[in-house]
């Protein structure tokens, strides 16, 4: 059978189905990190994400403190969707002969700074060569109490979706590269985007989110994980979906539809979570102290499937929906 027709998400519940269940394994395949039991209501977070060149950078447009910020900024978003608090790195690199050894150490440097700043370290890795294309591997592992752990499992009907910040800027700032663009905010958004620690893990700490995921295959892929977990659907309204200034000005010239590239573009990073309505005086509180806002953007319903309706209600159509890698 070809990848082509399976798709990424095929070939992994392919996987996913020779795995049979383990101790100790509490959230296995199919969310945005494992958890695994430690001991003392604790668990470790695990998650690990690969960047290729060509697929997912191109050394035309980036640096190597960038990359290595962004190789991990990815990773750790993972955590962040669970709630949780980074602790340890394994950084992989497969390495053709055109790069140079200060390019990989500037690389650790952006990493490192990265790694410091969420309190993380480097603790191991592997290297070898690569015939082409560079190659970076990173696993992070996280901790949090078992009890606090938000998976992608657990919305109900009746229940507000939220996001943080504002979407489509990453998604923007690729088209705008591709089109020759080199210095905008949405190029900064795109090549070295900043995951949601501290804000993951206080609303998990809270108890405020009945399910999370971190948006990085768009809003409504990432939103369908979520409801496929969760075996509920759900109405979100178009107009409510948060865009910066700089998207709503500037996003007309790349893509007919900005609405289109804000809930399809992907690499927000951002966190897409759902809320019981009982929480929602908490939330409220709970957002007016955060760092970054957050915006309710739909409700989730019983009836399966997603749909997307401006204020007055009509039907918004969009073509595709999140980033195809097969
Ligand atoms: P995310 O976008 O949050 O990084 P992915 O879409 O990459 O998540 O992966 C979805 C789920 O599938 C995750 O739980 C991930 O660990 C798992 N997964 C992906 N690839 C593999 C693989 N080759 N083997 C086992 N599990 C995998
Ligand atoms: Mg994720």
């Amino acid at each position: 059978m070809k990848l082509a027709d399976l798709g990424e998400f095929g070939l992994i519940d392919r996987i996913a189905r020779r795995v049979s269940p383990a101790p100790g394994v509490l959230i296995g395949i199919g969310d945005d990190a494992a958890s695994v039991r430690t001991g003392d209501g604790r668990v470790s977070l695990l998650t690990s994400d690969m960047l290729v060149e060509g697929v997912h950078f191109d050394l035309t447009t980036t640096d190597p403190v960038r990359l290595g910020r962004k190789s991990l900024s990815v990773n750790l978003s993972d955590i962040a969707a669970m709630g949780g608090i980074p602790r340890y790195v394994l950084l992989s690199l497969a390495i053709p002969p055109t790069i140079p050894a200060e390019f990989v150490e500037e690389l650790v440097g952006g990493m490192n700074g990265c790694a410091d700043r969420f309190g993380a370290t480097l603790v191991g890795g592997d290297t070898c060569a690569s015939r082409r294309d560079l190659v970076l591997s990173i696993t992070v592992v996280g901790e949090q109490t078992s009890d606090r752990v938000v998976s992608r499992a657990g919305a109900r009907p009746g229940d507000l979706v939220c996001v943080t910040g504002d979407l489509g800027e990453s998604a923007l700032g690729l088209r705008e590269l591709q089109a020759g663009v080199r210095v905008s905010p949405a190029i900064d958004r795109h090549l070295d985007p900043l995951p949601r620690m501290e804000t993951g893990r206080l609303l998990a700490e809270a108890g405020i989110p009945s399910a999370m995921i971190d948006v990085s295959d768009g809003l409504l892929a990432d939103l369908g994980h979520i409801l496929e977990r969760s075996g509920v659907g759900a109405e979100l309204e178009s107009d409510l979906v948060p865009l910066s200034p700089y998207f709503r000005e500037t996003a007309g010239r790349y893509h007919a539809t900005p609405l289109e590239l804000a809930v399809t573009g992907g690499e927000d990073y951002e966190l897409l979570f759902t809320v019981p309505p009982a929480r929602e005086a908490e939330l409220r509180r709970f957002a007016a102290g955060m760092s970054c806002p957050v915006t309710v953007i739909g409700r989730i319903t019983a009836e399966k499937g997603l749909s997307l309706r401006d204020r007055c209600g009509t039907p918004v159509v969009v073509a595709g929906s999140g980033y195809r890698h097969f």
